[in-house]
């Protein structure tokens, strides 16, 4: 516990017993009939302690709820943020018109726009960035598959009901309430007891069934709404069940996550993969949980988006190619050890954190720090993002480490992404069931001597003994694998038989020495085969939505300081609008020129609203404020706009020409231009001023001509002096006059080492191929396509092909989806 709260605690208890001690005290010397001034003196002193008690107490409850948002405390801040996301349609409680069903939400126009942002952003980060495989799977799963992955007989919450009206309750959050409610409302606790319901809260997640009964029984929980007595906790399976197809005979559930849809398709994947490992399989999908008590609006409800990466490894060797990208990052962890012992969460680098083995692998780690760069990029609060390791009980048993990310809200702390280390369970789980080995192969460059177990069945003995089972037997006898095998070598010596199951027959039956011969020998081995591991990020995306708008949200007093208006200052990555476009008065040329920024805004894929409703600026501002809008352009006269961003209220104004202009200098400079990041993010975040330059310094382009005319007029100039300099004729270097062009490179273009800039980009011949690959840039294809290349090559060189490659994709994807 916090040493301020304990010592807080600490003196409000002392302080407690002296104003009981001194009200005893009044009372003794009034039943005595004592002196008036006496009795006085002791309820001044009454009076006094009873002021350092109240000071205390209110010190320790500021302690307690910290200093949050601002004026603000969690609820009313939380009011405000949901106020605000409800209204404007963010999100919409589902079925409202029938009275809703709760843990059901929709998205309305702002958040499906936030939501698309959030996974092209993550398609990027991961999957484009990765090289990742993004496959779609079917939300109905046949049972099997999911009996195999251990849902139908896992996949639980432990319950527990009102013993009179059977209403149900997730155990684990009556238990989480009593002692959040204790630690927050009751100062009267001693520093003991609030340390211990701390200690509750740290490791509850590792409680079994009978611990966590005990706790409530303990406590005294009850049910909340009627506080009747609660039953034991028991397992209830999270999973909707279905039937697939008309007979009802095929028993099926509603995926609860989206990874098994990999897992199955694991062999495909990785012949896709040239057979190689690591690789990383990406899925973005719904997936269903039947919560208990579905609570915490959007963090908890029955159908939710995933976004998952199985990550495929060997084993052997966990180390990642790119963790040194990530080594030096450090942020918030919150290991095991620190958890366990009462301690917070602490800075740490993570290069460290993987050295000291507390991340158990690199390859663990680099996605650690990727998530961490992910949530960040998005505008996620650093100091709000942590990172807590899984306790012992809370991790599968097959786990061989997990950490969630987990992001502050109003609600606390909540798991947003959860990053696993499951090992081989699950390819292994479904190789068992579907017999189909799901397994890599590590080719070896020279063949190794290995000991390996030999079982050779005597068919002869077997026939007489088993007859017509006796292929049965056979095959079971050979798929043993080799720890099984030498157990029954080792009771078939001792003993001379042994019962033996054979799955195929469902039935044991008796093995004698004579039947089969089992030895070890040293064999010649090309390969080794084995299960990969797998390395698995889960992102819950309609949580880290709910925490990105909670991070992102703040008030500001209007102009005339009466209200409190409400912002959401997202990033443009994340804004569902990037742009609003209004004109400054009502005037039929300012609404032209408004339309026309709005077509060109459009035309670039720039998301933007067009408001023409004459309102007054201050509202309309307010408006798109609520919208997360982070750009403003106004038309403020018949040849001007003022562009305005949000957060630092800088502004610039530009011509209208300019704006509206083929190069789309306003809105693609303003939106797009981010010369600080190698790796362009078309749309992050950048401060007006690096974009702009203070005022007086703004660079001015240095332009050659004013307007096209003058261009060419400038361009014919240049040329005849070059030739005069150079003593180059029309027709001086062979080139012919043909529409008004000069073909002067037709002769040299395509001949092998030929290198030449045109447009100022290099172009190189590096063979004569009859193959021209034209690399074009994604955001303006045509204007980077060489016109003058694809003439010369359809004019002069009709054998050749040209494929067109689109370079910088990835830019142009941000930019399509927002
Ligand atoms: P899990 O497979 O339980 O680790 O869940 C993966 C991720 O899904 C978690 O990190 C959460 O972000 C998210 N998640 C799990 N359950 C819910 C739910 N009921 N509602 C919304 N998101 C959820």
């Amino acid at each position: 516990m916090d040493a301020t709260e304990q010592s807080l605690r600490q003196s409000l208890s002392e302080k407690s017993s002296s104003v009981e001690a001194q009200g005893n005290a009044v009372r003794a010397l009034k039943a005595s009939r004592a002196a008036k001034p006496e009795i006085d003196a002791a309820i001044e002193l009454l009076n006094k302690l009873k002021l350092e008690k109240s000071a205390v107490e209110k010190e320790l409850q500021s302690t307690i709820s910290g200093s949050g948002n601002g004026s603000l405390d969690r609820e009313a801040f939380r009011k405000a943020v949901v106020n605000t996301l409800e209204r404007r349609l963010f999100y919409i409680p589902s079925f409202k018109i029938y009275s809703g069903v709760a843990g059901l939400f929709y998205y309305g126009p702002p958040g499906c726009a936030v939501k698309s942002n959030v996974l092209s952003f993550w398609r990027q980060h991961f999957v484009l960035e990765e090289n990742m495989l993004e496959v779609d799977c079917t939300c109905v799963t046949p049972e099997v598959v999911l009996k195999a992955s251990g849902h139908v007989d896992k996949f639980t919450d432990l319950m527990v009901n009102d013993e009179k009206t059977g209403t149900c309750y997730r155990a684990d959050h009556l238990l989480k309430d009593y002692c959040t409610e204790k630690l927050e409302k009751d100062l009267t606790i001693s520093a003991e007891k609030a340390a211990e319901l701390k200690d509750v809260l740290a490791v509850m997640e590792d409680f079994s069934a009978e611990q966590l009964g005990a706790k409530i029984k303990e406590y005294g929980i009850t049910a909340p709404d009627t506080k009747n007595p609660l039953s034991d906790p028991y397992p209830f399976n999270l999973m909707f069940k279905t039937s697939i197809g008309p007979s009802g005979l095929t028993p099926g559930y509603m995926r609860p996550e989206t990874a098994q849809g990999i897992f199955v398709n694991f062999k495909e994947l990785y012949y896709y993969n040239g057979k190689k490992l690591p690789f990383a399989a990406a899925q973005i999908g719904q997936a269903f949980r039947n919560e208990i008590s579905p609570r915490q609006g959007l963090l908890r409800v029955r159908e939710f988006t995933l976004a998952e990466i199985e990550h495929f490894v060997d084993p052997e060797n966990k180390s990642h190619p790119k963790f040194s990208d990530v080594a030096k990052l450090e942020f918030l962890m919150f290991p095991r050890e620190e958890q366990m012992s009462g301690q917070s969460a602490k800075k740490l680098c993570l290069g460290e954190a993987v050295a000291k083995g507390t991340v158990n692998n690199e390859t663990l780690g680099y996605f650690i720090g990727r998530v961490y760069l992910f949530l960040t990029r998005l505008s996620i609060d650093k100091e709000r993002l942590r990172f807590r390791q899984h306790l012992a009980n809370e991790m599968a048993h097959y786990a061989a480490d997990c950490w969630d990310a987990e992001i502050e809200s109003s609600y606390g702390w909540i798991e947003c992404v959860g990053i696993a280390d499951r090992s081989a369970y699950d390819l292994l789980a479904h190789s068992e069931k579907s017999n189909t080995p799901l397994v890599a192969e590590e080719k070896f460059a020279e063949a190794k001597e290995v000991e390996k177990v030999k079982i050779t069945p005597v068919k002869k003995e077997l026939g007489l003994a088993f007859k017509g089972n006796q292929k049965n037997v056979v095959e079971a006898l050979e798929a043993m694998n080799e720890q099984e095998a030498m157990e029954m070598k080792a009771t078939l010596e001792s003993k001379g038989e042994v019962d033996f199951k054979v799955c195929t027959l469902g039935k044991d039956v008796n093995i004698k020495k004579n039947m089969v011969s089992i030895s070890k020998e040293m064999t010649k081995v090309h390969q080794r085969v084995f299960t990969p591991s797998v390395i698995e990020p889960s992102f819950g995306i309609g949580r880290i939505i709910y925490c990105l708008y909670e991070h992102c949200f703040s008030t500001r007093p209007s102009k005339a300081g009466d209200e409190q208006l409400n912002v959401f200052r997202f990033p443009p990555l994340v804004a569902p609008i990037k742009c609003t476009v209004f004109p400054l008065i009502q005037k039929q040329q300012f609404e032209e020129a408004a339309k026309v920024i709005s077509k060109e805004l459009a035309s670039v894929g720039i998301s933007h609203k067009i408001d023409i409703t004459g309102t007054s600026i201050g509202k309309r501002y307010a408006r798109t404020d609520e919208l997360g809008v982070p750009f403003a352009i106004t038309v403020d006269s018949d040849t001007s706009v003022t562009i305005r961003e949000r957060d630092s209220k800088d502004q610039v104004c530009v011509t209208l020409k300019e704006a509206a202009s083929v190069e789309r200098k306003l809105p693609m400079s303003l939106l797009t231009h981010n010369k600080k990041q190698s790796r362009v993010h078309l749309l992050d975040m950048e401060p007006f001023q690096d974009a702009f330059g203070r005022k007086t310094k703004r660079k001015r382009p240095k332009l050659v001509a004013s307007d096209y005319e003058a261009l060419v007029k400038k361009a014919a100039e240049s040329q005849d002096a070059y030739e005069e300099k150079n003593g180059v004729g029309p027709s001086g270097e062979g080139g012919e006059e043909e529409d008004g062009f000069r073909d002067l490179v037709r002769h040299t273009m395509f001949e092998k080492g030929q290198s030449k800039r045109i447009w100022g980009e290099r172009y190189k011949v590096i063979d004569s191929s009859d193959v021209v690959v034209q690399v074009l840039d994604a955001r303006d294809p045509q204007g980077t396509r060489c016109h003058h290349l694809e003439k010369t090559l359809k004019e002069h060189h009709k054998h050749k092909h040209m494929i067109l490659l689109l370079n910088k994709v990835s830019c142009f994807h941000l930019l399509e989806t927002s």
